[in-house]
């Protein structure tokens, strides 16, 4: 499977059995990026880019 990095236009690899909602990282740019869609016909997957979750949440 493959899909296209948002971020940077690189190709990204990623396992066959990727599931949607899944986050994973883009090896070029090393942005995490949330799996929108599965095509399995086309071995491709869409992906957007994944919300940061590195707050500090502090207190
Ligand atoms: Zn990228």
């Amino acid at each position: 499977m493959q899909g296209q990095c948002p971020v940077c236009d690189g190709t990204i690899q990623v396992v066959d059995n990727v599931e949607i909602s899944e986050v994973i990282k883009c090896q070029d740019c090393q942005n995490s990026l949330e799996v929108m869609a599965v095509d399995k016909d086309s071995q491709a997957i869409t992906v957007k880019e994944a919300p940061k979750v590195e707050e500090d949440w502090g207190e």
